[in-house]
């Protein structure tokens, strides 16, 4: 449900035409006036043909690497807004009945599960793509962009609610895609109960706990205009990911250790 549209096959000595078509379909529906017109324009677009574009690689003969796809698979990515934009400091809207289950709101959640994947990201919030819609993304697999973090299969959380289990909360260490090469410390809650929709419309009740709980407050912040910058209490805690790495992930993972070894994550595929 989440994977590529199936693209044709093309020769191997030419190249298909390739476009930017979730640039242009953006760019067009950036000229909504609203939310819901920006839905229309997307899902107009969609109908449009073929979304993607093929890139086929050409090697000298016997040249070519291990065996691999000959098609790229098609991965199409919305632009991810960065701060300073204004949909990243407004409050989401509810997703309405009507808009559930639909093909629109299907092709919304499935652009940004592939954004997010692309970016190697653990989460991302509709706004993030300036979608102004109460949708965030999660999944955390074997990322290389947090190696520490515990795997969290993916779902897709439509007018998500969180409520913290209890008063409990730890030392998080976060990173934005909407705040290029920044981290700091902030408090989360422990454990969190989300009660939230999936894009069929059915309810769903679960409970996280340690770094998945903070990634839920962390997207769900964003469906409120809120960014973990402004959570930070001590602002010396601010670093680029070069100098985290370097000078703070050991320290803070080692104290976190009790909190993986409490939630260590969900099984991993096999
Ligand atoms: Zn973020």
């Amino acid at each position: 449900m989440y994977g590529g549209k199936p693209v044709g096959r093309g020769s191997l000595t030419e190249r298909a035409p390739y476009r930017a078509p979730d640039q242009l379909r953006t760019r067009r529906a950036r000229g909504a006036r609203n939310a819901v017109e920006k839905l229309e324009l997307l899902a107009a677009e969609i109908h449009l043909g073929p979304a993607h574009g093929v890139i086929i690689h050409h090697y000298p003969p016997g040249r070519c690497p291990a065996p691999r796809p000959r098609y790229a698979r098609p991965v199409p990515t919305l632009p991810i807004v960065q701060i300073g934009h204004p949909t990243l400091r407004a409050r989401a809207r509810e997703v309405t009945a009507a808009e559930l289950a639909t093909p629109e709101l299907h092709r919304i959640c499935a652009d940004l599960v592939e954004t997010m994947r692309a970016a190697s990201g653990a989460g991302l919030a509709a706004p993030q793509v300036d979608i102004p819609l109460r949708i965030f993304a999660v999944e955390v697999g074997d990322n290389p962009r947090y190696p520490y973090k515990p795997r969290l299969g993916l779902r897709v959380l439509v007018n998500p609610i969180v409520h913290p289990v209890s008063e409990e909360t730890y030392a998080s260490y976060e990173g934005c895609l909407s705040i290029p090469d920044l981290r700091g410390l902030l408090p989360r809650h422990t454990e969190v109960e989300v009660t939230y929709l999936d894009p069929d419309g059915y309810e769903h009740v679960e409970r996280f706990g340690g770094l998945s709980a903070g990634t839920m407050q962390h997207e769900l912040d964003h469906l409120d205009g809120v960014l973990f910058p402004d959570r930070v209490e001590d602002p010396s805690t601010l670093c680029t990911w070069e100098m985290f790495r370097a000078y703070r992930q050991d320290a803070w993972v080692e104290s976190i250790q009790p909190l993986l070894e409490r939630f260590p994550g969900e099984a991993g595929p096999g």
